[in-house]
């Protein structure tokens, strides 16, 4: 015990950080105050410093809290995600995305198309990652395990106040909106929490089909053409309109060593065959035109 902690009542301090609700200076206090007698700090450089340590912590905290509850996929960062496969994504535009700031606010939404192994679950996941670091609350799902829930909801006339319940999510990421079911219920829970978000809170939808072929989601084209509308009102819209990364990275490997010279870097394939595949159609109907 040093001179610091043998002034004070110790247990007795712990019970009035309990009371208090300052857990990390209950734990780490000694630590400080030791340092603020060895070095002769003034009172109030101790005081500021304990408060700090307490707030700093407390993000900490509630940043892991924010992480549990978000379920989403792990290793999916902004950092493994390779720019160069997709030179139609802006490396710039998301990381004002991973911001929040200017979109999250009013309920904006991001929607990212293309075809299967594009890296849309990725990239979707590692901006949920990046918002959830910067202090906004983020819930990924896969859209049918949520329609699902939402349909039980319906069922047991709790539809209203499930959807009310999302709202604490800055952001929800619907992965893979073309996998929902036909069935008429089903998705006509997915119309009702798109309306309900509708400029108040956002969505990032992943879907393999374009807009044209939304038809197949929701059950008439009435609520198809009003879903679309309101998701595309306020929407930043992510192409990622290349081949497989899993087969591209699949192809390097059997082709590895002894490629002819021009194919010899990886960068180099990456791009030709990005290249390769601006020459697909866009999976967008030049019709919409998102702001
Ligand atoms: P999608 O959701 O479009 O079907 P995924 O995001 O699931 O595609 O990507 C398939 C796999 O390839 C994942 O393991 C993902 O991490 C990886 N992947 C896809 N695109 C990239 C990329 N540009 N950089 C790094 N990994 C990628
Ligand atoms: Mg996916």
């Amino acid at each position: 015990m040093n001179d610091t902690t043998r002034m004070v009542d110790a247990q007795r301090l712990s019970l009035i950080f309990n009371d208090l609700r300052l857990p990390a200076i209950k734990r780490d206090w000694p630590g400080f105050t030791t340092r603020a007698d060895k070095e002769a700090w003034p009172a109030a450089r101790l005081l500021a410093t304990l408060a700090e340590h307490e707030i700093a912590e407390r993000d900490r905290r509630r940043t892991e809290r924010h992480l549990l509850e978000a379920h989403l996929p792990p290793g999916k960062t902004i950092d493994s995600f390779d720019f160069n496969a997709v030179p139609q994504i802006s490396k710039a535009q998301i990381l004002a995305l991973c911001a929040g700031d200017g979109w999250l606010e009013k309920g904006a939404n991001v929607i990212a198309f293309g075809p299967p192994g594009g890296g849309k679950s990725h990239l979707a996941a590692a901006i949920g990652l990046a918002l959830i670091e910067n202090g906004w609350r983020v819930l990924f799902t896969r859209t049918s395990d949520l329609v699902q829930k939402l349909q039980v909801a319906r069922r047991e006339l709790s539809l209203e106040s499930a959807i009310t319940k999302l709202d604490k999510y800055h952001l929800l990421i619907l992965d893979d909106l073309a996998y929902v079911s036909k069935d008429q219920a089903e998705t006509s829970v997915l119309f009702e929490l798109i309306s309900a978000r509708y400029e108040r809170r956002s969505l990032l939808i992943t879907a393999n089909q374009p807009f044209g072929e939304w038809g197949k989601v929701f059950p008439d084209p009435a609520m198809t053409l009003a879903a679309v509308d309101r998701l595309v009102h306020h929407a930043n819209i992510l192409e990622l309109n290349v081949e497989s990364y899993r087969r591209r990275a699949a192809t390097q490997r059997r082709t590895g060593p002894g490629r002819p010279p021009g194919r010899a870097t990886i960068n180099e394939n990456l791009r030709l065959s990005a290249a390769d595949n601006q020459l697909d159609e866009s999976p967008l109907p030049t019709s919409i035109s998102p702001n």
